[in-house]
């Protein structure tokens, strides 16, 4: 049998300590391995597989599409990504939308545009406030977004133009104002730098802000959009709208897609100035376009928002057992366990070997990001392992 991690360490670019499995086929909420073992999967292709792996509806878009037409450029009219921009607008408060093929793609996408808007309508305003522990993607500019330093360091200099500054503070934002300032970004709960949940007037104190200074507030909701958050998108939760808006990961239900969305007023890109040779993909517009109107259709927003609960009661559970486990954190089905000591991947091992797969958020936390379709049952398995796993520690 091939040894599948000696050709990784020979071949691949080494850029991740990968866990030692080969995952080689996924159904629903389980992925098995190489050597046919089962695990139940609440890492869900990094928040990605919202209708769990291999749906059939999202697999059959995709057999379809792909033998009908898979490419063509944006030279011209195809059918799935204009379907896919009208299910988008018309459930969104975003007016016009622009397919490309990732999160850190959609994010460039939505800081040329604000700079496109400050250059038309701010004085050639160019800079963008984002916040501290922010995740939004790992090109150059969205590294220099992105408000951790250990990203940084390796890559400077990096592009201009980013101020980071303190998280969930107005005053901050406040403060780094200029008139060179033409954006706002944010994610509405802060993901990959910790599941940090916003304080529930913060961002319509940032909403405000950005009205009274004229400039533009984008969300970053790569991650927190298409339910996770038992919301169909993280703004919804906040009572505000932004007027760009960002989304990828579970927007694909698998396949590598990423959106920009923008009020009319922001959509002020004119002809030339943005485009991508696999932007608008049929194969991947027809995959999203099938997992939004299932997720539409069958009310996966409200599941994700009871499992959610349910899942959260469960962590709060161990917790109270645990007293190890310092905090619990999350909404809908973006949640965290973190722990008073660097035990994350230990615990992550444990489960591994009991059959599940769990995120290593930091060294001390654990994320949780199961695909949208779960249930109670799958909840309770997950937490039986879990608890599993914890004892282990404890003792
Ligand atoms: N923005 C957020 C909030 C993310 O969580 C991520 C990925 O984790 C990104 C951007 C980058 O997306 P991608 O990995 O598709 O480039």
């Amino acid at each position: 049998m091939t040894n599948w991690q000696e050709l990784d360490s020979k071949y691949y670019m080494q850029t991740i300590v990968r866990h030692p499995v080969t995952l080689v086929k996924g159904e629903g909420v389980r992925v098995w391995d190489d050597e046919g073992k089962e695990y139940l999967d609440f890492v869900g292709g990094l928040a990605v597989n919202c209708l769990g792996h291999c749906h059939p509806v999202v697999a059959d878009a995709v057999a379809e599409q792909a033998r009908t037409l898979m490419q063509t450029s944006l030279w011209y009219y195809t059918v799935p990504m204009l379907r896919l921009a009208e299910l988008l607008v018309k459930n969104s408060c975003l007016d016009r939308v622009f397919i490309g093929n990732s999160g850190l793609e959609a994010n460039e996408g939505a800081v040329k545009l604000a700079r496109r808007y400050g250059s038309l309508n701010l004085n050639g305003a160019y800079e963008v406030i984002t916040t501290s522990n922010s995740f939004h993607g790992r090109s150059l500019a969205m590294t220099a977004a992105s408000g951790q330093a250990k990203m940084h360091e390796a890559f400077e200099p990096l592009p201009v133009g980013f101020i980071n500054v303190a998280n969930n503070d107005i005053e901050a934002i406040k403060a780094a104002t200029s008139d060179k300032t033409c954006a706002v970004m944010l994610e509405p709960i802060q993901a990959e730098g910790g599941v940090n949940i916003s304080d529930d007037d913060y961002l319509k104190k940032v909403r405000d802000w950005c009205d009274q200074k004229r400039i533009l507030l984008i969300l970053d909701e790569v991650q927190t959009g298409i339910g996770r958050l038992g919301t169909l998108f993280g703004y919804q939760l906040y009572g505000i709208e932004p007027d760009i808006m960002t989304l990828a990961k579970g927007l694909g239900g698998g396949m590598p897609i990423g959106a920009l969305l923008a009020k009319e007023k922001a959509a002020v890109f004119t002809l030339g100035d943005h485009n991508a040779t696999f932007g608008g993909n049929p194969v991947t517009s027809a995959a999203a376009y099938a997992t939004l109107k299932y997720v539409l259709d069958n009310d996966i927003v409200g599941n994700a928002g009871k499992v959610g609960q349910y899942l959260m009661a469960g962590l709060k559970a161990l917790q109270g057992k645990y007293p190890f486990i310092a905090d619990v954190r999350g909404r809908g089905l973006l949640l965290a366990a973190e722990f008073n000591a660097d035990i994350a991947q230990e615990v992550l091992m444990s489960c591994l070997d009991n059959g599940l797969l769990v995120n290593r958020l930091k060294p001390n936390a654990i994320r949780l990001i199961p695909p949208l379709i779960i249930d109670n049952n799958d909840v309770d398995e997950a937490l039986g392992i879990l608890d599993k796993a914890l004892a282990t520690m404890a003792t």
